[in-house]
C-alpha cells in the first residue's frame, strides 16, 4: 500500500479514482478475513463516500486527504454502522450521531472503509479480549498484533487501508504500532475531541492515527485535532497547527539534519526487563539518530515502575464509573429472562461484558469504595502527578526522550491469557506518558529475535506533535523500516 501523499497525487492528477481505490481496498479486506481486523464492512455506504470524493476531485476542490481511505477503531460511533466496542453489550448498537473524529475526517474527504475489531472497551494489551475474537498479526498470524488498537494496526501493517484510528489510554496506538510495525502518535490530552469515543478512562482517553509514515500520521493527525466545544477537556488554547510545526522543524543540511537535538535516555527504561533483541534494535535507532547530528543526555524517570499500580488504580476507577451506563436500560444488551428490575441489570451486565471488563470494574469500583478512596485512589492520584512532574523535570534537559514503546515483540495468541498482571507489566514504557497526558510516538526500528517488529518510542512535550512527527519524518528519510510489509501484504 503506497503512503498517503503519494496515492493523494494519484488521485489529483487522475491517475486513479477515489472509487477505484476504495474497491480495491474492499477486495483486500475481503482476501485477508481471517486476521478478523475488520468488524464491519458495507460496500455501499464506502463506494458512497467515494464518489462523493471524485466529485469533489472533479471540481478541483480536494483537500490533500480527500479519496483516502481510512478505517475507524470500533471505539468511534458512526452513524449508520454498527459501533460494538469489541462488547457482546455493544453488539448491535448504532449510534444516532458521528464522533467528531469520524465528523472531521469524513468532512476533509477521507473514505471510511469499515469498523476495525479492539479489545473489549479498549481495556488489553493483545486484542485478545474483544468479544468478536483475536486478530492477528499480519507478520505471524499465531501471534497477538498488540491492543487494545489491534485490528487498526493489523490492518494498516497488512495494507488493507492507508491509515486508520485508534485511541491510547494506557499505549493502545503505540505500542499495537509497535508491534506491527507501522507508525502512530498518541497526541497530547485534549488536542483530539473524545466527543463520541466510547468511555473507558476519561481523564486518559486520546485518540490519534495509524499510518505508514511519520508523514502520513501528521496529516491525519492535523485533520483530527483541533478545540470541540462537545468535550469538556478539549483544549481550548489555540493550538500549534501540527503540519505548520513538522515542516518549519528541520530545515537544515540534509547530511545531519537533527543536528544538536538532545534525545533524553531514561535510564529506567533500559534496565532488567527489557528483551536483548528489543534492546539492540532500539540502541540501532539510537545510532541512527546520531549519524544525523542527534545527542543522548541520560536522563532519569525515577517513577516508572510506579505507572502501572497507578493506571491500573485510575484507570479501573474511571471505567466503572463510565461503564455504569451499560445497564440494559439506557444502553446496551437486555437480558431475555429475568424475575425483577435488579436481576435484568446485573443478568444485562453479567452477559454483557466480558472477563477483563469485570475485573476491571471490580478492581475500579473497589478502590473507589468508602474505605479504600484514599488508601488506592487518592494515593494513584498523587503518584500520577508525581510522574507528571518527572517528565517536566527530564524535559528541561532534552529537547525529547527516547525509548521502547514495549519490553518485549508480540507473543503468541494464547501465551499471557492466564495471567492478567504478566499482561498489564507488558504497558511499563507507555503508561506514564499517558498518565501525564503528554504526546507519544511509536516508529518502526527493526525486527527482534522472531522477526517481528520493534518500534521506537519518542516522548514530548504538551502539544510538541509537529516537531516529533518531523524528527520520527527524518529517521524515515534515512531508514527504510517503515516501507518492510509482512509476506502477503498487498
Ligand atoms: N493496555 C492498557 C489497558 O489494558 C491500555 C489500553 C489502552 O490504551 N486503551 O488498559
Amino acid at each position: 500500500m503506497e503512503s498517503i501523499a503519494t496515492l493523494g497525487a494519484q488521485l489529483r492528477a487522475k491517475k486513479i479514482s477515489a472509487v477505484e481505490l476504495a474497491t480495491d481496498c474492499l477486495a483486500r479486506i475481503e482476501a485477508t478475513r481471517d486476521l478478523n481486523a475488520f468488524l464491519a464492512v458495507d460496500r455501499e455506504a464506502t463506494l458512497a463516500e467515494a464518489r462523493a470524493a471524485d466529485t469533489r476531485l472533479a471540481a478541483g476542490c480536494a483537500s490533500a486527504l480527500t479519496g483516502i481511505p481510512i478505517a475507524h477503531k470500533d471505539i468511534f460511533v458512526t452513524k449508520g454502522w454498527k459501533t460494538t466496542a469489541g462488547s457482546t453489550m455493544l453488539s448491535d448498537y448504532v449510534s444516532p450521531f458521528d464522533a467528531t473524529v469520524v465528523e472531521k475526517l469524513r468532512a476533509a474527504g477521507m473514505v471510511s472503509l469499515g469498523k476495525l475489531n479492539c479489545d473489549e472497551f479498549a481495556m488489553g494489551s493483545s486484542n485478545e479480549n474483544s468479544a468478536f475474537g483475536a486478530v492477528k498479526n499480519p507478520w505471524d498470524l499465531t501471534r497477538i498484533p498488540g491492543g487494545s488498537s489491534g485490528g487498526s494496526a493489523a490492518a494498516v501493517a497488512a495494507g488493507l487501508t492507508p491509515a486508520a484510528t485508534g485511541t491510547d489510554t494506557g499505549g493502545s496506538l503505540r505500542q499495537p504500532a509497535a508491534m506491527c510495525g507501522i507508525t502512530a502518535i498518541k497526541p497530547t490530552y485534549g488536542r483530539v475531541s473524545r466527543y463520541g469515543m466510547i468511555a473507558f478512562a476519561s481523564s486518559l482517553d486520546q485518540g490519534g492515527p495509524m499510518a505508514r509514515s511519520a508523514f502520513d500520521c501528521a496529516q491525519v493527525l492535523e485533520a483530527m485535532a483541533g478545540f470541540d466545544a462537545r468535550d469538556s477537556t478539549s483544549d481550548q488554547n489555540p493550538q500549534t497547527p501540527i503540519l505548520a510545526r513538522f515542516s518549519e522543524a528541520f530545515t537544515g543540511s540534509s547530511t545531519s539534519p537533527l543536528q544538536g537535538l538532545k534525545i533524553g535516555i531514561p535510564k529506567e527504561f533500559f534496565g532488567e526487563g527489557l528483551a536483548t533483541d528489543v534492546g539492540a534494535a532500539i540502541e540501532s535507532a539510537l545510532q541512527a539518530l546520531e549519524k544525523l547530528g542527534a545527542v543522548r543526555v541520560p536522563i532519569s524517570l525515577p517513577r516508572t515502575a510506579l505507572s502501572i499500580p497507578a493506571y491500573y488504580v485510575i484507570a479501573p476507577a474511571e471505567a466503572s464509573s463510565n461503564l455504569s451506563r451499560f445497564d440494559g436500560v439506557r444502553y446496551g444488551h437486555r437480558a431475555p429472562h429475568y424475575t425483577d428490575l435488579a436481576d435484568m441489570i446485573s443478568r444485562s451486565r453479567a452477559e454483557g461484558f466480558g472477563l477483563e471488563v469485570k475485573r476491571r470494574i471490580l478492581t475500579g469500583t473497589f478502590v473507589l469504595s468508602h474505605g479504600y478512596f484514599d488508601a488506592y485512589y487518592l494515593q494513584a492520584q498523587r503518584v500520577r502527578r508525581l510522574i507528571a512532574e518527572d517528565f517536566q523535570v527530564a524535559l528541561a534537559h532534552c529537547d525529547v526522550i527516547m525509548g521502547p514503546v514495549a519490553p518485549t515483540t508480540a507473543w503468541k495468541i494464547g501465551e499471557k491469557n492466564a495471567d492478567p498482571v504478566a499482561m498489564y507489566l507488558e504497558d511499563i514504557f507507555t503508561l506514564g506518558v499517558s498518565l501525564a497526558g503528554l504526546p507519544g510516538l511509536s516508529v518502526p526500528c527493526g525486527f527482534g529475535a522472531n522477526m517481528m517488529p520493534v518500534g521506537l518510542q519518542i516522548i514530548g512535550n504538551y502539544f510538541d506533535e509537529g516537531r516529533m512527527l518531523a524528527i520520527a519524518h527524518q529517521y524515515q528519510l534515512a531508514t527504510d523500516w517503515h516501507t518492510r510489509q509482512p509476506k502477503g501484504a498487498l
